[in-house]
């Protein structure tokens, strides 16, 4: 690492905007002919609402879903042109300022719609119905009154699936099933129901619209099988010391690991401050993550403190200054998600504000 101000951070986040975007070609071409949305939620997965914004749109992406109003005018600062959806829908006495910005709110509940109705009824709002997740949505009961009363033409109609990640689950032909009886009754309105999985699935779960999210980034929509998804995502950090152990000694806080060897350990400048959840460390009994050093697998040594790892660097190459891979090739956000008992879904979106960002066009 060359001296200078970029050599005392203490990770490295590189994002790749041509595997990005190659993820999103890949999903629009499993959801055509329906249209392939974006969504970038929680700051694009963590990743930066602009650039991937930038990059997506430039690639041909029409339509965002955000979950939040102040993350949509982040998107049409991006892309003026752009069709935006907030997800977790209207709050109370906002309709005047979504049409202003002229962002389209999803609406999820009977007061959300009565009050787009009565406040915003020209302007276009898509409607949530909810077919199983009892999370946001029209109540099946409520759907159907909606579609009677039809208080005005919504602009999508969406769903959501609860189980997508797990192709045979009996529920998704359920909530495909119902969403599509609904969606009947409102016939000339665009409808969708696809994330990530079931963009991959294709088929019947296209409707006119697709909304991956997660595919996007790089993890994988449907853990258990491979991933066709291009890694997205590359996390270096720097070695601070290294330092020996004796076996038996025992690395970090709680003394929660003791060592089963003479061992040569690095310590790495980061921690669960960064993202690297404190989850993923290891205590007698169990194993955590681990980084790459050059070719060797390094695991994780002890618990993950604020702003410092240690690993086990014995069989490596590592120097003071040399850095290790904690998300790459051979280690990936999946692969860290599952080594802290999580999903890679929050490791993107925990991903910490003091990386060095590096944007790879
Ligand atoms: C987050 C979200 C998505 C995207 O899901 P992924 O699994 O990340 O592809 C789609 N639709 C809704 C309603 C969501 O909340």
């Amino acid at each position: 690492m060359a001296p200078g101000e970029e050599g005392c951070a203490g990770g490295y986040l590189t994002i790749d905007l041509a595997a990005l975007v190659a993820n999103w070609r890949l999903m629009a071409a499993r959801a055509a002919p329906a249209e392939c949305a974006a969504v970038v939620k929680a700051d694009a997965y963590g990743l930066g609402i602009e650039p991937v914004v930038g990059a997506l749109s430039e690639a041909g992406a029409r339509t965002f879903f955000v979950a939040l109003f102040d993350e949509a005018k982040r998107v049409c600062a991006v892309a003026p042109q752009a069709v935006v959806y907030v997800l977790n829908g209207l709050p109370k006495g906002a309709a005047d300022l979504f049409v202003q910005h002229g962002i389209r709110p999803v609406l999820g509940s009977p007061e959300e719609v009565a009050e787009w109705a009565a406040e915003a009824n020209a302007f276009p709002a898509a409607v949530h119905v909810d077919t199983g997740m009892n999370r946001l949505g029209l109540a099946p009961a409520e759907a159907l009154a909606f579609a009677q009363a039809r208080p005005f033409v919504p602009a999508l109609l969406i769903s959501h699936l609860a189980c997508a990640d797990e192709p045979d689950h009996p529920l998704n032909a359920r909530q495909l099933a119902d969403f599509r009886a609904l969606a009947a009754r409102l016939p000339h309105v665009p409808a969708s129901i696809a994330n990530s999985a079931a963009t991959l699935l294709g088929g019947d779960y296209r409707f006119d619209l697709c909304r991956p999210g997660i595919g996007l980034y790089g993890s994988n929509p449907i853990p258990g099988g491979p991933n066709e998804m291009r890694a997205v995502v590359k996390l270096d950090a720097r070695v601070v010391q290294v330092r020996h152990a004796r076996a038996g000694e025992r690395v970090g806080y709680g003394a929660a690991q003791s060592l089963s060897r003479d061992t040569r350990l690095a310590i790495l400048s980061l921690g669960y401050a960064d993202g690297i959840i404190r989850a993923g460390g290891s205590r007698d009994g169990r194993p955590g993550a681990r980084v790459m050093m050059g070719n060797t697998p390094c695991p994780i040594i002890g618990r993950i403190s604020m702003d410092l790892i240690a690993v086990d660097a014995t069989d490596a190459d590592a120097a003071r200054g040399s850095l290790a891979t904690v998300i790459g090739p051979d280690f990936g956000v999946d692969d860290l998600a599952a080594a802290a008992g999580t999903i890679g879904y929050e490791i993107l979106t925990s991903l910490g504000r003091r990386y060095r960002r590096t944007y790879l066009a």
